[in-house]
């Protein structure tokens, strides 16, 4: 059947949902037991919560375990170096050991561990034959994870690290390299700077596939890729102390989360989990061997969705990353995330600054807009912002003021709260 063929593992990626919970709620289970069996850190966070691991049956039950942050993690480390009680073996049994800031440590067993991005490098693509350029650092778990990726995949690595965009270039180009691991906007300078040595992209170079990472790939770059030089981009979602989180598919429509996490979406004020759809603080779980966690608190804002994808896997697809916990504000129970606005916002080309001021009035949360117009503002426009906003952030617009230009500060937040609560 042709369609196994774009899966990895299809029998794990395409779990019927019942399935996929008892999965879900036995591999919780497990991970519990053993992190208060083999790791002394995380032993004390369920004694002190009063929680036994037994109590832990499935995902629902996770709830009871109070979150843990990266400050709390660095913090067990440096008290007690290297791992702060969190690892399951010593550092010398370890197959890698991975910086993340803060510092932390992230020790990782074996290469199979990292499996999770064999699954995203295959979905994206990748395949025997391919020659993959990996531009990332090898400090940080996302180079390595995927080199390993591409050699599980049987694909051929040629790591080159970041920066000497140059020798890149001529890299690229007398290797045929099919494949590019690495940041949307290192993968635009290699392309700029092949053109100035007076390449033609598309003719001298092999590059079909971009799997990139780390910082925000923009639509418009995206389309550049895309359009202008057939290059297939496939964005990845990573977390430092997990490696890969989630993966695009061929979709392109959100990030599936590979079965190696369970991912939760909770209220940062309670830790209490939120259903698909709402925007909450990402929480993960990792079932790993070596470096167990559960419930790390990631700081960023995120949503999911359970609606099937025409892809076929059925794991939950993530919106990204929307922006950090303390940038956001609550309104109405909902969280209103700025870049989630900017984003509403960009379809506006005739708005030129924008912020929402968030009041009281008779006890209710009011929601203003107020938009610096390049030209005059009408019902139409006012109409379309609203539903635009309602659609993408969830949260309806009480107001919307259009103002004159330079009203606005050029240095001005997206949200200004100014709820004073009686
Ligand atoms: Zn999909």
């Amino acid at each position: 059947m042709a369609i196994r063929e774009e899966y990895l593992d299809p029998q794990l990626e395409m779990m019927p949902p019942g399935e996929r919970e008892e999965y879900f709620d036995q591999k919780v289970r497990w991970v519990a037991q053993y992190a208060f069996d083999n790791t002394p850190a995380n032993r004390n966070r369920f004694e002190q919560a009063g929680i036994d691991p037994s109590q832990i049956r499935g995902v629902k039950d996770l709830e009871k375990i109070p979150p843990i942050t990266r400050d709390e993690i660095v913090e067990l480390q440096s008290k007690n170096p290297p791992f702060g009680g969190l690892c399951s073996i010593e550092a010398t049994k370890a197959y890698w050991i991975f910086y993340s800031p803060g510092p932390a440590y992230v020790p990782v067993g074996s290469p199979e561990e990292v499996d999770t991005a064999a699954k995203a490098a295959y979905a994206a693509g990748v395949r025997r034959g391919d020659i993959a350029m990996v531009t990332l650092p090898t400090l940080f778990i996302a180079g390595p994870a995927f080199e390993a990726a591409f050699h599980r995949i049987g694909g051929t690595v040629v790591p080159t690290g970041p920066g000497n965009t140059e020798l890149q270039v001529q890299i690229m180009h007398d290797l045929c390299i099919s494949t590019f691991w690495g940041t949307p906007s290192f993968l635009a300078s290699i392309i700029d700077r092949a053109e100035k040595m007076g390449y033609d992209f598309c003719k001298d170079f092999a590059l079909r596939n971009a799997l990139v990472s780390t910082e925000k790939l923009s639509p418009s770059l995206r389309k550049r890729f895309e359009q202008d030089y057939g290059i297939n981009v496939t964005d990845i979602l990573g977390s430092g102390f997990v490696g890969l989180l989630g993966y695009e598919c061929r979709e392109k429509s959100g990030f599936h989360v590979a079965e190696e996490i369970w991912m939760e979406v909770v209220d940062p004020t309670t830790g209490k989990q939120l259903g698909p759809e709402k925007v909450g603080e990402l929480a993960l779980t990792y079932f790993s061997k070596t470096f167990p966690l559960i419930r790390y608190r990631t700081g960023d804002l995120s949503s999911y969705t359970n609606k099937p994808c025409p892809c076929g896997r059925t794991s939950p697809r993530l919106s990204g990353i929307l922006g950090r916990v303390g940038e956001s504000a609550k309104v109405r129970g909902l969280f209103l995330v700025p870049r989630q606005l900017e984003e509403a916002m960009s379809d506006f080309p005739q708005v030129s600054r924008f912020q929402v001021i968030l009041s009281r009035e008779n006890q209710k949360d009011m929601v203003t807009l107020q938009a610096e117009l390049k030209e005059g503002g009408s019902g139409v426009l006012a109409k379309a912002i609203e539903d635009k906003v309602q659609n993408l952030c969830r949260v309806r617009l009480d107001k919307i003021e259009f103002l004159s230009p330079s009203s606005i500060p050029e240095e001005h937040k997206v949200i200004v709260d100014n709820r004073v609560w009686q």
